[in-house]
């Protein structure tokens, strides 16, 4: 039993001097509820004042701070209504004129303030007026003679309305003082010792108020440790919970079954499909539930190699589930597994919340009686109570389309069975450590034979009626096309009105070929009356939204053109071009828009140069930041209060080990040592339940 004193970093804020009830609602917006989240909000920079230079030194264009008395303070007014304020500062070296522009409230300040030191940052400018030289004020602060400003470096924090430096900074400081030293530090000397790491409390003390860069720097590895640190130990828990020898389902069919398979296929497997599989094989044979992560990027074959495994286990007299993320990939997955394992006398089942309800019942039915099928479904899967008789594997498809709780729940449908799961997202090796650390990783790095890389070109307005010619021709010679337009939330009816009108107008431009709109609200039958028309080559060109963007697989689409490019993420591109370039036929990808920001300007740029998933996904990741990687809370990447998954790759890398050699030396961790670290855990899942709670 763990004994838990409350530490006094629990209290809320809203008690402590200098806070009140103002300030704490203010402090609330940035998620700072108790003195140890206070303690935990990081100065995103800092900033040294401890040479700053004398006013004689200033230097026209150079960015720097200067320390002055306010000697003289006069507002005006510009010929084009601007505001100005102008101030002079002086020290012992000599005196400059700095200006506010438009912050008319900031006189006042000025005045009341005459004659007391203040310090600015901003730039010198060559006034062509006045031909003299001023000050640019980005950032004023009046100086007490006691107060923090005069502190050698000062930290700076990520602000949010009615919040300020200097308020912020001083109450930090009061909880560092007062509380820092109740900070219980979870990390076993050991690996404090090993790895030269600093103490929590000195980590946090001086990440808040160093002395020098180099504390900054030393306290921030400590930090970002233990954040990447205490996820990997979670992961490293759950794996060893998940693959307990002797809990596993141990598969036993004869070779003959796959290769049975095998050969009725109509091409083989590729080398990287082949090592993939043979590593799945090793786990379902074995006695350990296998929880694996299939890598590959878009068109790699995927979807075979899971069809594989699930033979493997029909063959052994198991069920497989396998969901995906949208009701169009769950029946095109349907309908090619059907073909696949026909022959060998394999059924299969779809289940998907288009069901009629009588239908679904008869499915239902079966599925809670037949007990080698194969269960294609969406979430229905989940959430309309289907009862498995004897699930051994399961699949989830394009994984990062669904919730982190996902893959719990269908597993628990269960009891053990094997996990799959698929992304074609390819992901940096940090971010996939991150979410997937708990999983063995097999990455499929082949693309089947016989593919040309697609040619992708960024098409501006004047060459628009070219590439129009350009794909008439091609239609023309029987090959088929996408246009997509962005929509990205479903329910924005704008973006829906704008991709109908597209379809309009490209109807007419096109004419006679058959111009067909798909979109997210459509009925299912309607979905799937299009998606048929266009596999069937009834329909030349398909106006899309975003809905085509997982998993489907028409090869005679070879043309795709994205419209409003600048509305897509990179890796976002990259899947929606992995629907083309499916075949042996050269593809086209064209890219309009009006990228007009460096970023969106950097994706088309990337999207022109590579078609490499992985070198996307980086610069994906450099580009946005992890946070919005995936775009959502959901998608289950933690917040780190330190951590960085681009900076900090070797430091996590380190944790990772250190935190998987803990787990196996102590898996419990009932170990003296350990003890910091289990009650740490504790704290955070309780903690992590109580926010959840709130939101
Ligand atoms: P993804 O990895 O994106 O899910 P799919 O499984 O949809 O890829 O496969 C893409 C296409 O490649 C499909 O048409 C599939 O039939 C084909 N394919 C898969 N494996 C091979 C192979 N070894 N040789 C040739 N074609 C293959
Ligand atoms: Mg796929």
């Amino acid at each position: 039993m763990t004994v838990y004193m409350t530490s006094g970093l629990d209290t809320s804020v809203q008690y402590l001097k200098g806070v009140g009830p103002y300030l704490s609602k203010v402090l609330s917006k940035i998620g700072i509820l108790t003195v140890r989240d206070m303690l935990f909000y990081f100065p995103r920079d800092w900033e040294d004042r401890r040479n700053l230079p004398p006013i004689a030194d200033i230097r026209i264009g150079e960015d720097t701070i200067i320390k002055g008395r306010i000697i003289k303070v006069t507002g005006q007014r510009t010929k084009r209504g601007f505001n100005l304020v102008k101030a002079v500062i002086s020290d012992q070296t000599g005196s400059i004129c700095c200006t506010w522009f438009n912050q008319k409230f900031v006189k006042n300040v000025l005045e009341k303030n005459k004659g007391q030191m203040i310090l600015v940052s901003g730039k010198a400018e060559h006034n062509a007026f006045s031909s003299g030289t001023e000050f640019a004020v980005k950032e004023y602060e009046l100086v007490d003679a006691s107060g923090l400003e005069n502190v050698a470096i000062v930290p700076k924090y990520p602000l949010t309305g009615g919040l300020y430096q200097k308020r912020i900074r001083k109450i930090t400081k009061l909880m560092v003082d007062g509380y820092v030293d109740k900070v219980s530090d979870p990390l076993p000397d050991s690996i404090k010792r090993g790895q030269d790491l600093a103490t929590l409390k000195d980590a946090i003390r001086h990440i808040h108020f160093p002395s020098d860069m180099k504390d900054v720097e030393f306290s921030r590895k400590r930090l970002a440790f233990d954040d990447l640190f205490m996820l990997q130990l979670m992961l490293a828990m759950r794996r060893k919970e998940t693959r307990m020898e002797g809990r596993g389902i141990q598969m036993n069919v004869g070779s003959s079954a796959l290769s049975r398979f095998e050969s009725s296929l109509p091409f083989t497997f590729t080398g990287a499909q082949k090592k993939v599989l043979e590593e799945i094989r090793g786990d379902m044979f074995s006695s350990k539930p296998m929880n694996r992560l299939i890598q590959g990027d878009v068109g790699s074959g995927k979807t075979i190699v899971a069809v594989a495994a699930a033979v493997i286990a029909s063959g052994s007299g198991y069920q497989t589930a396998i969901m995906a993320p949208t009701q169009i990939l769950a029946k095109q997955h349907y309908e090619k597994i059907s073909g696949l394992v026909k022959g060998l006398g394999i059924t299969v089942h779809l289940i998907t919340g288009a069901d009629k309800k009588k239908k679904r019942q008869d499915t239902k039915d079966r599925i809670s009686k037949d007990d080698a099928s194969i269960i294609v479904g969406t979430h229905a899967l989940i959430s309309q109570g289907i009862d498995f008789s004897k699930l051994g594997l399961v699949v989830i498809d394009e994984q990062h389309r669904f919730g982190i709780g996902t893959r719990a729940q269908l597993t628990g449908k269960g009891k053990d069975p094997h996990v799959l799961v698929m992304t074609a997202t390819p992901i940096p090796r940090t971010l996939s450590l991150t979410l997937y650390g708990d999983l063995d990783r097999s990455i499929i790095d082949e693309l089947p034979p016989g593919r040309t890389p697609v040619v992708t070109k960024y098409v501006d307005s004047p060459k628009r009626r070219q590439m129009y010619e350009f794909i008439r021709q091609k239609v023309s010679e029987g090959k088929q096309a996408y246009v997509v337009c962005p929509l990205i939330e479903e329910s924005e009816k704008s973006d829906l009105a704008a991709a109908k009108e597209t379809a309009e107008e490209l109807a007419k431009v096109f004419a006679p070929l058959n111009v067909s709109l798909l979109h997210g609200k459509m009925k299912p039958a309607e979905k799937d009356s299009i998606m048929d028309g266009f596999k069937n080559n009834k329909i030349n060109i398909l106006v899309s939204t975003t809905v085509i963007e997982v998993g489907i697989d028409v090869p005679n689409a070879v043309i795709m053109l994205i419209e409003h490019v600048e509305r897509f993420g990179l890796s976002q591109l990259h899947q929606l071009r992995g629907r083309i370039g499916r075949g042996a036929a050269q593809s086209y990808c064209f890219l309009a828009g009006k990228p007009s920001t460096p970023e969106s300007r950097e994706r088309v740029r990337t999207m022109v140069e590579t078609t490499d998933g992985f070198k996307i996904a980086e610069a994906d990741l450099r580009l946005r930041g992890p946070g919005e990687f995936f775009g959502n809370r959901q998608s289950g990447i933690p917040e780190f209060k330190m951590a960085d998954l681009i900076r900090d790759e070797q430091i996590l890398r380190v944790a990772r080990k250190c935190a998987f050699e803990v787990v196996l030396d102590d898996p419990d961790l009932i170990k003296e040592e350990n003890n910091g670290l289990r009650a740490e855990i504790d704290r955070r899942i309780s903690d992590f339940a109580q926010k959840d709670m709130l939101n």
